[in-house]
């Protein structure tokens, strides 16, 4: 019973181990999460860049379109005969330059913006790489402890074989089979008071003596769990 209690004892360390074993990983998830959202900080303002740097072309290729109008007028007001063709002549030139001039104030504008924009850009780019790199550090300490934990639960049960093989196989089966059942926790537990320390039911006093006495073993008749008692050991 005492080499049953030893490994009880591995058992459930190496139960606790395989829990995080299973738990670690999921602590990557919420960095995959974290890592996308600064993909898509970059993208929006690596987006707000080209936006801008588009609108100034379309600014520039209007601009030429309307001066090659303003050329053409300018030519045409050479030959025009009529005063009023004239002035109609005169009042395109003056809106078309109008609009030229709106363009250009805005192409300054642009500028300043994109100037700005850059300059965001570059900054979020250092603070982002600056956090990946935070990142990439905990996933690879995350690494470290699961590589550790697997490790260590394998260390275990390494050392579980020999105590195994010292238990008398009958019990070690009965012993097998309610750790089975279970799922976790332990399968021997102490009798504390007459008490089951399981699932803190009372037992029989014949069954009580019987344990204390170390005559006979019994499992707990509400829980399952095998009994023993501190002072036998
Ligand atoms: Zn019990």
């Amino acid at each position: 019973m005492k080499i049953l209690l030893q490994l009880q004892e591995l058992d459930l360390r190496i139960e606790a181990l395989k829990a995080r074993e299973v738990e670690i990983p999921k602590q990557k998830s919420k960095f995959d999460i974290h890592r996308k959202r600064l993909a898509d900080e970059i993208a929006d303002r690596e987006k707000m860049c080209k936006t801008l740097a588009l609108e100034q072309h379309e600014c520039e290729t209007e601009i030429d379109l309307k001066q090659t109008q303003i050329r053409k007028y300018d030519q045409q007001l050479l030959q025009v005969k009529k005063n009023d063709e004239y002035q109609a002549l005169l009042h395109e030139i003056e809106m078309l330059k109008k609009q030229v001039g709106l363009k250009e104030e805005r192409i300054i504008a642009i500028m300043v913006e994109r100037d700005e924009s850059k300059a965001r850009l570059d900054e979020d780019k250092k603070r982002i790489k600056a956090e990946l790199e935070d990142i990439d550090g905990q996933c690879a300490a995350i690494d470290t402890e699961f590589t550790e934990a697997v490790h260590e639960r394998q260390e275990l049960e390494r050392e579980c074989e020999p105590l195994a093989a010292q238990v008398p196989p009958d019990l070690l089966l009965k012993y097998r089979r309610i750790r089975a059942n279970k799922k976790t926790g332990p399968a021997v537990v102490a009798l504390i008071n007459e008490t089951c320390n399981g699932c803190h039911m009372r037992v029989t006093p014949q069954i009580a003596n019987e344990i204390l006495g170390n005559t006979r073993q019994h499992a707990c008749s509400y829980c399952g769990r095998l009994l023993y008692h501190h002072d036998n050991f």
